[in-house]
């Protein structure tokens, strides 16, 4: 058994697994086949692998033999020809996006596990590759827009006058809205949060900050814990009530999302004309649109004197615990479609394994993305 770890594409400094995560597999007499620095924007060096148990090579020697290959994003069109078919493929393949891709990857013979797809419940929150990205890039967001602020965070009395703590409006209370509260309540600042599911009210109380209450929004209920589209009156409603907040507030935390849906944009133009000059607006819902007017994925601009950061992969900033937790992510996945001898073995009545496994056996097997390909 041959487990390979891929080198991420140009940009990304994560690696699917660091090296001393890789001993347990070794032990248990796989082979850990790793790219050629596939570890090197994480600090973690080709030496460090080797060390670790694992073979260095090229990607054409790993795709040509490796039965289970590791990365974050999926592999290339170019890699396809070369990997075995019926190889197993394990990242973030973003398969509500990119449905048309899953449909390659069943013709091409490849079983493709998307760990985004797992399902959100407490036995997979140790697989939860969402929640473990999403935390850091909660933190990551406060501490840029902190960085950017010509302003302080915490307030101050000084001999020199006072400065009041800076206000921070948080839109989205999931993972990454959660972690964005504790980050900016810990450097000080003042916190108002915006969310469509009422349960996260106190959640949100509980990290100090203030809940904005808006009522009428439609029951997320049956959507798996994920918020859902909401009416136009609600909208309206929200948006009055969010323009309260965004005239006070000195940085904007957007992170608002809907699964497989763009993001609700939240702040129009008129809105962030509302905002202070000098203001920081961080968005992680860039990749899909963004929640906040102007924001462009993987860039910092100014718009109406506000600095706008468009940033839905900001882990990637933080590469070596952001790899830390996905590798763990990873590893205990690998537990479940892994016998104790090493062996491969698909249980697909286990809800986890079925629920991330996007093709199989020539065939797109995820519900979602068929009635996707058939729309
Ligand atoms: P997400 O990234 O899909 O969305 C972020 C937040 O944006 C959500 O709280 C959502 O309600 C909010 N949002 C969407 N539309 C909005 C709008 N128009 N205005 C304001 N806010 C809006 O969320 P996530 O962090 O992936 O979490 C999704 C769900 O999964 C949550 O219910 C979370 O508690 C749950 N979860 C469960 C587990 C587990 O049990 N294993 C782990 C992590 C998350």
């Amino acid at each position: 058994m041959i487990i390979g770890i891929l080198k991420e594409p140009a940009g990304e400094n994560r690696v699917s697994m660091l090296p001393e995560q890789i001993n347990p597999l070794v032990k248990n007499g796989i082979s850990i086949m790793v790219e050629t620095d596939a570890g090197i924007n994480a600090f973690a060096n080709n030496e460090a692998y080797v060390h670790a148990g694992a073979q260095i090579v090229s990607r054409k020697q790993i795709l040509e033999s490796a039965n289970i290959l590791l990365g974050y994003w999926q592999i290339s069109d170019q890699d396809f020809t070369v990997t075995q078919p019926g190889t197993i493929l394990i990242g973030v393949y973003q398969p509500l996006f990119q449905y048309k891709q899953m449909q390659k990857l069943a013709e091409f013979g490849f079983s493709v596990f998307s760990l985004d797809m797992i399902p959100r419940t407490t036995r997979a929150q140790s697989m939860d590759v969402l929640s473990s990205q999403a935390n850091i890039a909660g933190y990551k967001a406060v501490i840029s827009a902190a960085h950017l602020l010509p302003r302080y965070f915490p307030m101050f009395m000084t001999a020199a006058g006072s400065i009041p703590p800076a206000k921070v409006l948080i839109l989205g209370a999931g993972v990454a809205g959660l972690q964005a509260i504790a980050t900016a309540k810990r450097l000080g600042a003042v916190v108002e949060v915006s969310d469509t599911r009422a349960a996260v009210k106190e959640e949100v109380m509980s990290l100090g900050a203030k809940f904005i209450e808006v009522e009428g929004a439609a029951d997320a209920a049956s959507a798996g814990g994920y918020a859902i589209e909401q009416t136009d009156e609600f909208k309206q409603k929200q948006r009055e009530r969010l323009a309260i907040s965004v005239a006070k507030a000195d940085v904007i935390i957007a992170t608002a999302q809907l699964q497989g849906k763009p993001a609700p944009l939240l702040i129009d133009e008129a809105l962030l004309k509302l905002m202070k000059p000098g203001a920081v607006v961080v968005d992680l819902a860039a990749s899909t649109g963004g929640n906040v007017f102007g924001v462009q994925n993987n860039q910092v601009i100014k718009l109406h004197g506000v600095t706008l950061v468009g940033n839905s992969q900001l882990a990637s900033d933080m590469p070596s615990d952001a790899s830390k937790v996905y590798g763990k992510n990873v590893f205990n996945f690998l537990q479940l479609i892994l016998t104790k001898e090493g062996a491969i073995h698909l249980n697909f009545e286990d809800d986890i394994v079925k629920g991330c496994c996007m093709t199989h056996n020539k065939e797109v097997v995820n519900e979602r993305v068929q009635s996707l390909l058939a729309s």
